[in-house]
């Protein structure tokens, strides 16, 4: 064959051509109010509904208009504008039954047993849990996973979260990576992109903040009028932050400002205020009070969940767009997380020690620091899995979900502005 110019010609617009559909999406848009989509099994993560009215309607309220213009109403994310015009039908995917195991019993070892989990402990007693009810396995301190359960388990997809004893997160021990390569290549292109990412890191901070302001207005007996105005000021001033140092700055003085009133959210009946359930201030690494050990403890907790509903999108975790990355640091977790901390986290301690679930007996002190018992631990866990069940109205969409899967539905989000097909992060804002 002769290489002559209209052959190197053809090649050259053959190449043009190739380059210009690595550019399309990966997808094309959803359907628009198809009668398709509420029988389809992929609606819970193509979301039709939710992305067309958040791309359409939204535009102006999810374009690039002043997010200062959002906090106008109470200081708050105003929840009826961020609502689409259009109506968004409910998710119809199904709910998740399988639940997450835990196994803290010291000694325990976890096997195989055909389609079941077996879990011995020490002193020989048995327990099981069927693969297929089970969507997370979690061990705490000296447990141990026998190599056939743990390769059912990466075969399955089925994340296990390996904890410390006194409740550090290490991490996770999971099957392949998530098929959607695409999707990484565009968050590692976000995170490099310094405005792209501080775009999405704003409206993860503004979202924190708000969050914060709602669960002081709700839970204080007296409301501090002066702290919320505060932490609206603030949270209009993340709005306008125009490098990441100065959003970090702000994120600090509004988590000041809310965990020093934080104690007056403790109820004196339990004698929370003064006796065992004194807090200060927080403190972590390790923390020296029970109250700054649930904290701790729950932040775990939640940190673990955000990456397991990031990884099943797609993403990776470690490639933060707020929290720069570091070793061993799940930054995308923690960026997800953000909005989630006083919405799950803080109000799940504040739950378990004004009802008494979590008590005095449930501690140890130690070189200095606090944690919980075997028994205080399983008591908030059991709390924890209750606020992740606890049914939310969606602030934007108006369907009532679970708070795990609202994580889903946020990281889905997510995947979506870091792709381009939203122009604006919609962060999960309660009123
Ligand atoms: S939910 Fe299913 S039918 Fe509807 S747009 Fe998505 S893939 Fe298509």
């Amino acid at each position: 064959m002769t290489i002559d110019d209209e052959l190197v010609a053809a090649v050259r617009a053959a190449v043009a051509d190739a380059r210009s559909i690595r550019r399309l999406p990966i997808a094309p848009p959803p359907l628009v109010a198809s009668p398709k989509c509420p029988r389809c099994s992929l609606v819970g993560i193509c979301l039709p509904d939710e992305t067309t009215a958040l791309t359409t309607a939204g535009d102006e309220r999810h374009g690039d208009a002043p997010a200062e213009s959002e906090a106008t109403v109470d200081g708050e994310a105003a929840p009826a504008d961020r609502r689409p015009r259009g109506a968004v039908r409910p998710l119809v995917a199904p709910r998740e039954d399988r639940v997450p195991l835990y196994v803290q019993a010291h000694g325990a070892v976890i096997g195989r047993d055909g389609e079941c989990l077996k879990i011995r402990q020490k002193d020989g007693t048995t327990s099981t849990a069927r693969l297929r009810e089970v969507s997370q396995v979690n061990v705490f301190g000296n447990v141990t996973i026998t190599t056939p359960a743990l390769q059912e388990l990466c075969q399955r997809g089925i994340d296990v979260g390996l904890f410390g004893f006194g409740g550090w997160y290490y991490g996770s021990v999971g099957g392949f990576p998530e098929k959607n390569v695409l999707l990484r290549v565009a968050q590692f292109a976000c995170a490099s992109d310094a405005s792209a990412s501080l775009a999405i890191a704003r409206e993860l901070v503004i979202g924190k903040i708000l969050n914060c302001r709602t669960l002081l207005r709700r839970n204080a007996e007296q409301g501090d009028d002066g702290l919320l105005s505060r932490l609206k000021r603030l949270s209009q001033l993340a709005a306008k932050a125009e490098t990441s140092d100065v959003l970090l700055g702000l994120e600090g003085t509004a988590a000041r400002a809310y965990f020093e009133h934080f104690a007056a959210l403790l109820s004196p009946r339990t004698g929370a205020s003064l006796g065992t359930f004194s807090f200060a201030s927080r403190n972590r690494r390790p923390p020296r009070d029970p109250v700054n050990a649930l904290l701790s403890f729950g932040y775990a907790l939640l940190t673990k969940d955000c990456k397991v509903a990031l990884q099943s999108v797609g993403f990776d975790p470690m490639v933060g767009l707020y929290h720069r990355p570091r070793p061993g640091k799940p930054a995308l977790a923690l960026d997800l997380m953000e909005e989630f901390r006083p919405l799950v986290v803080d109000s799940v301690v504040l739950a378990a020690v004004n009802t008494e679930v979590v008590r005095a007996e449930h501690f140890v002190h130690a070189a200095g620091g606090c944690a919980l018992t075997e028994a205080g631990r399983r008591a908030f866990l059991a709390a924890y899995e209750r606020r992740m069940e606890t049914e939310v109205s969606h602030p934007i969409f108006g369907y009532s979900l679970s708070y795990r899967r609202v994580l889903r539905i946020q990281a889905r989000l997510l995947a979506r502005t870091v792709q381009g097909e939203l122009r604006r992060y919609p962060s999960f804002r309660t009123r």
